[in-house]
């Protein structure tokens, strides 16, 4: 019996020591203190040893000291690994600091035991001829245990929360080492009450021990792993089908049977079934995917179907296991995200960036064939906005949109590129400038109560240079495009020779308007305005460009330029400027005219109109009503609210804003009520471009009349002839301007004028 529990705990202390240096080297974080514990086991089990062997009193009692010391330092090192293996944190464990001093506690005691003897005593058994000296318990044996049993507990406890817990599979890792533990448990309350002098539940402790070491760092759950990938395998969205390696079906997954229409015991008829679907495709040796498209169009299905094949550990094909996945949800999608991304929603037309790039493959892939870039404008068409609705708009664009698909062939690439621009690439034999300009220019849209008239724009550029940017050929379309005037019945412009020299012309000029400026090359032309008596009353300044090199340049060729760049801004702060200078002048002098200043609408966007003007009167002290401001329609297109305001502002500070070229664009008598001008300057230029006079005559009357109601005064400007002033005299304009009383003239030879009174031409 000694002899053998002597072999049995030697197995045991060696084992332990191995399998804790082995923990040592071990990788995971938790290996030192798998380590630390079994070394800690092997200190009661040498108590034990030594008290089996021992025979005599004093050894005896060593070895119970040994024992129970170790037993402290087991129990403490079994609690820090329960901790860790459970998950929890060892440092930062409130419980461990309580656990650690009632252990203190317990080594304490035992220090003073060989002195008062208040934990236990031995007394000799006699087994077989030999002195066993058992354990007689006293008072401090009874805290020892308490607190061993109380770690226990606490451990025990500790294991069946995670055991719980955790997911059937991985509970295994936390049940058999409770189980162990309580069966060490057991063993050891056996112990103690049978009280044995040998304690056989350190053999109990010592397999324990062994199971922490496999289960905290070897075992890895293959169950675990394989009820993962029957999981997996069964819950995966794609269909799965797996082949053995005569390529018979063994096994398909639910997604797999849907697909197939088949189920269980049918598996291998999969094969003829998949084989009909998606063609000869199973279960070949080696690794492929393909993508499936079944059906046409709208109804078509995408598949993308997988194939691996799978090696046994010599490397020879064992099988084989076969994906397929429906993939159209996803390809409907993504086609109609392409869709959107490249197609207007509005319209349904390329967008601008998808055409550009389909133009610049076609071009690169058929260079031969002559071919149109050709730019589509509405006109004004934020007027139809502006007065119909934005549904009406809608409609026009739609309307137009519908228009651009009849005309044009599957040979012609179009879209829309702005807001009412759209763009088209077409080849030259099949575009008649004539039928294109009747078929787009003009047509009414309708949406029952309104009817519209709408005007297109179309300017056209021949592809002559292949290389260059689909973006510079829309350009050059557009600059033909921007050369149509509203007030001619020409609806296209091709980008020319003459055109390409004039935008290089406009770049020229404009390089040297800052020159021009301050040399004096630009200057203000005065035109008079006369009233009913034929006597000048003020003036108009007009901008004249004598330029060194090209001459005297009117504005009709400079002011298109700068209003296009935005360069106008200087120009029209120069001649404002010029304005003031002259009518401080003139106040000192003690002449009584006004000077009536041009605004372009670009003024607006680059500066503060009314905050520039008013500095500018304060500057040179004029008084604001000698200087009068001529804005015009195009101004009160788009903002109109903000215009407004400034228009007001204007007028408070005591300024005359005039509507200048009143006739020429798009005039609306309804705006007109709402307008805050002081006079309305008709222009005879656009009027007399009418042939029915007598109907010219009663739209002139009818304005001035209307103009009269509203308290806003006339003024006709491009009076040519004498019957012109009498007839307008008659109609009751009381201001004038025109070639029939002056041209615009240097400023000298208008104050010369003034004095000497107008002699009419
Ligand atoms: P506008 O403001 O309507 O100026 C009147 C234009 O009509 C002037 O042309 C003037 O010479 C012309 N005109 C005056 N009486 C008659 C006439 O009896 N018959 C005809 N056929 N024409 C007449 P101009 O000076 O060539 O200016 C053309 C336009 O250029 C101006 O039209 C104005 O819009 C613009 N402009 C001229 N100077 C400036 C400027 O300093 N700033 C801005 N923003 N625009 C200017
Ligand atoms: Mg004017
Ligand atoms: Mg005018």
């Amino acid at each position: 019996m000694r002899d053998q529990f002597s072999v049995i705990f030697v197995f045991l202390i060696i084992a332990l020591a191995s399998c804790s240096a082995a923990a040592k080297q071990s990788k995971k974080t938790i290996g030192s203190t798998v380590s630390l514990f079994m070394a800690s086991i092997t200190p009661p089990i040498i108590g034990n040893l030594i008290i089996i062997r021992s025979g005599t009193v004093v050894p005896a009692t060593i070895g119970y000291y040994i024992y129970f010391l170790g037993m402290d330092f087991m129990i403490w090192s079994l609690l820090k690994f329960a901790v860790e293996y459970c998950g929890y944190k060892w440092s930062t464990n409130a419980g461990r600091v309580i656990m650690e001093i009632l252990l203190a506690v317990d080594i304490l005691q035992y220090g003073f035991d060989p002195f008062l003897h208040q934990a236990f005593t031995t007394e000799p058994v006699p087994v077989d001829g030999f002195n066993y000296y058992r354990l007689v318990p006293r008072l401090g044996q009874a805290y020892h245990r308490a607190v061993v049993y109380g770690v226990l507990a606490v451990v025990i406890i500790m294991l069946v929360i995670k055991t719980v817990r955790s997911s059937r599979i991985y509970s295994e890792r936390y049940s058999v080492i409770l189980g162990t533990l309580i069966l060490a448990a057991v063993w050891q309350t056996f112990y103690i009450f049978s009280r044995t002098p040998v304690d056989r539940s350190m053999i109990g402790f010592g397999i324990f021990g062994l199971l922490i070491f496999y289960f905290s760092l070897y075992y890895r759950p293959m169950r675990l792993l394989d009820r993962m990938l029957a999981n997996i395998a069964s819950e995966m969205p794609e269909a799965l089908f797996l082949f053995d390696s005569g390529g018979k079906c063994i096994w398909g997954n639910e997604p797999a049977k849907e697909l197939t229409g088949i189920d269980e015991n049918t598996f291998d008829k999969m094969d003829t079934i998949l084989g009909g679907k998606f063609g000869d495709c199973l279960g070949k040796p080696d690794n492929w995917f393909s993508g499936f498209v079944l059906g046409e169009d709208d109804e078509a299905q995408y598949f993308v179907i997988e194939n691996h094949h799978v090696n046994d550990d010599k490397g020879r094909f064992a099988g084989s296991f076969l994906t397929v996945r429906d993939n159209t949800g996803e390809q409907r999608k993504l086609r109609r995200e392409m869709y959107n991304a490249t197609h207007d929603r509005l319209t349904g037309l390329h967008t601008r960036e998808y055409l550009y790039q389909r133009i610049s493959e076609l071009v690169q892939n058929s260079p031969d064939v002559r071919r149109y870039i050709v730019v589509l404008n509405i006109r004004n068409f934020k007027v139809v906005n502006d007065i119909f609705t934005n549904e009406f708009g809608d409609k026009v664009l739609i309307y137009l949109a519908e228009r651009i698909r009849a005309t044009l062939s599957d040979n012609s690439l179009y879209g829309r590129i702005a807001g009412d621009i759209f763009a088209a690439c077409v080849p030259v034999d099949e575009f008649d400038m004539d039928e294109m300009e009747r078929r787009f220019s003009d047509y009414t849209v309708g949406d029952g109560s309104v009817e519209y008239n709408i005007l297109v724009h179309l300017g056209v550029y021949e592809i002559t240079e292949q290389n260059i940017d689909v973006s510079v050929m829309i350009d050059r379309a557009s600059l033909a495009l921007s050369t149509i005037k509203d007030d001619y019945h020409k609806h296209v412009a091709v980008y020319d020779e003459a055109l390409r020299r004039n935008m290089l012309w406009g770049q020229h000029i404009s390089n040297q308007l800052t020159d021009a400026l301050t040399d004096g090359q630009i200057r203000p032309y005065l035109q008079a305005i006369v009233d009913k008596s034929g006597r000048i009353v003020g003036a108009e300044a007009l901008a004249r460009w004598i330029h060194p090199s090209e001459g005297f340049l009117s504005p009709g060729l400079f002011i298109p330029v700068f209003e296009k760049n935005g360069m106008i801004v200087e120009v029209d702060r120069f001649m404002w400027k010029s304005a003031c200078e002259i009518l401080s002048r003139w106040q000192k002098e003690g002449v009584d005219l006004f000077i009536s200043v041009n605004i372009s609408p670009k003024d607006f966007y680059f500066m503060d109109v009314a905050a520039e003007i008013r500095g500018l009167v304060k500057e040179y002290g004029v008084d604001p009503s000698r200087l009068r401001v001529e804005i015009t329609e195009t101004v009160m297109m788009t903002d109109i609210e903000s215009k407004m305001k400034i228009l007001d502002e204007l007028r408070e500070a005591g300024f005359i804003v005039e509507m200048d070229d009143f006739g020429s664009g798009y005039s609306s008598l309804n705006m007109l009520k709402d307008m805050p001008v002081d006079v309305l300057k008709i222009d005879m230029k656009f009027l007399s471009r009418t042939e029915d006079t007598v109907r010219a005559q009663t739209i002139v009357r009818n304005i001035i009349n209307l103009s009269d109601d509203l308290g806003i005064s006339a003024l006709t400007e491009g009076v040519e002839t004498e019957s012109q002033y009498k007839v307008l005299s008659g109609m009751g304009c009381r201001m004038f301007q025109g070639y029939y009383f002056s041209k615009p003239i240097p400023v000298g030879d208008f104050e010369e004028l003034t004095r000497s009174g107008i002699t009419p031409a």
